[in-house]
């Protein structure tokens, strides 16, 4: 009998996932994960992810063996490791999920050239650059992006996961899991991790939490103090479910501000597909010469250390910065107040936070991040002008963050909601707590006058 390889990458899930039903057609199953820490341009995964990938490869090799398979784990490029693995084991061809960040589509057309490989889509709703204006253009923004998605939706309908998987007759070695040392040991900084649980299984279990909450996401997606979010980002991030099958469950009365929502990731793919450089590269060419201050300047790093660190005195920026490092993850709305403060307060290039926050979130996505990074400082091809600059303070009023600020600042825990926003301003700033860096009316001007010095 003959048989495939299935090269998983961000698709590590069972349900939904067309590769498998493919290979499952073809005879034997051989799935594999290749960790591929060689290969100049492609981005080193970040630590936050390394530790979920850890338990996502577990959990999935666990779901695979109760189907009477395994997952076999290899390191290297991924053209060459699969190309000879396919050599080895005599499979016809490799079933994969196509990906859009630049270093995967590479690694495509690379074994492309070597073995038969067949590319299945299946990561976003729709397949980017399928969803193009009336002229045939790729969208540069993202309302009429979102209608022209939303007009084509639902989703088809999901893919069973196959219930048995055909096996080789003899396996091929695999790496031991515990030998790629993902998981930190010295010192061990994900204690806070704990709130995850990574693979199919804890993602189906967040959406069903979350279901009878979609009604009322509209309300509450704002307000960090509140569990109104679903939490499913690195579970999508990861393929752990499907995003098709996300749409699909959540679908009913009041979904649709949710399902927008879902509608950004997807937008976020065109955009890497149609500007592999995103992540590197302003989307408005505009902004290359613009005076960001230097990191190199013992100043100005201080300043950024005490960003990524949760120390600049302002109370909301700093818990979304705690929470990030604490459990890798930080709500959508306190993302972009801390990102506006670092691009506009301290006047430091979005291309450092971006890095920040690669290494940091369990979610870290090349297009997700590039593209929400550059829409807050103002750079992107869809960008929330430059000149609109957030008030951390008064954002932290209006969203109601004052619990959640207690949460992740103990040092301001004792104070009440109608100082907590801005502590120093009401003589109430304990002695632990950090000066605010700077004050918010002289980065406002300090940063207009860094946007006339372009002009
Ligand atoms: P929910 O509000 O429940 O939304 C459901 C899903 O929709 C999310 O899981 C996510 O897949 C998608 N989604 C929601 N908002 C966005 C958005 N603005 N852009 C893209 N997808 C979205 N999201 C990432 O997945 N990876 C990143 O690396 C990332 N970096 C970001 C950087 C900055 C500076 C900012 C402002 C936002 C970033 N986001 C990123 C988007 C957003 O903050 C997270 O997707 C969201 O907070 C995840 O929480 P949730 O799953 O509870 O989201």
């Amino acid at each position: 009998m003959s048989g495939a390889i299935v090269w998983l990458r961000e698709d590590l899930r069972l349900a939904d996932q067309p590769a498998f039903a493919a290979a499952a057609r073809e005879g034997w199953v051989i799935p594999v994960y290749v960790l591929d820490d060689e290969t100049p341009r492609h981005r080193r995964i970040g630590g936050a992810q390394r530790w979920w990938l850890h338990r996502s490869l577990a959990s999935l090799d666990a779901d695979l063996r109760k189907r009477g398979s395994r997952l076999v784990l290899r390191r290297g490029v991924a053209a060459h490791v699969l190309a000879d693995l396919a050599a080895e084991t005599g499979a016809r061809r490799v079933h994969a999920l196509r990906h859009y960040a630049p270093w995967w589509r590479n690694a495509e057309r690379a074994l492309a050239d070597k073995v038969d490989l067949v590319l299945h889509d299946g990561v976003c709703l729709l397949p980017p650059g399928e969803v193009r204006t009336g002229a045939g253009d790729l969208y540069k923004i993202f309302t009429p992006f979102w209608r022209a998605l939303r007009d084509r939706m639902p989703p088809a309908a999901s893919i069973p996961a196959p219930e048995r998987l055909g096996t080789p007759q003899e396996w091929p070695a695999s790496d031991r899991l515990e030998d790629w040392a993902l998981l930190p040991t010295r010192p061990d900084w994900a204690g806070g991790f704990d709130v995850w649980t990574p693979g199919e299984t804890g993602a189906a279990e967040r959406l069903e939490a979350f279901l009878p909450n979609v009604a009322a996401y509209d309300a509450t997606r704002n307000l960090p103090s509140e569990e109104g979010v679903s939490y499913l980002s690195p579970h999508l991030h990861f393929g752990e479910i499907s995003v098709a099958e996300v749409w699909r469950r959540a679908s009913g009365p009041g979904a649709e501000p949710f399902l927008r929502e879902l509608a950004w990731r997807d937008y976020a793919q065109n955009v890497i597909l149609a500007r592999p450089d995103y992540g590197k590269a302003n989307g408005l060419p505009a902004f290359d010469p613009f005076p960001w201050r230097d990191v190199a300047d013992p100043e100005v790093a201080a300043d950024f250390r005490a960003w990524c660190r949760g120390e600049t005195g302002y109370p909301i920026v700093d818990a979304g910065m705690r929470e990030l490092w604490a459990t890798g993850w930080m709500h959508n709305r306190v993302r972009m107040i801390a990102a506006s403060f670092l691009v506009k307060h301290l006047l430091i290039d979005w291309r450092e936070g971006e890095r920040w926050f690669w290494d940091t979130l369990v979610d870290a996505d090349y297009g997700s991040n590039s593209v929400n990074w550059q829409w807050s400082a103002g750079t992107g091809i869809d960008a929330n002008m430059f000149v609109r600059i957030m008030a951390p303070l008064s954002q932290s009023e209006k969203f109601g963050a004052a619990d959640y600020i207690r949460r992740w600042v103990p040092e301001l825990s004792g104070l009440d909601d109608a100082v907590i926003h801005d502590p120093g301003e009401h003589g109430a700033r304990p002695a632990a707590y950090p000066e605010k860096r700077i004050g918010h009316r002289a980065a406002r001007e300090r940063a207009l006058a860094a946007l006339s010095m372009i002009r």
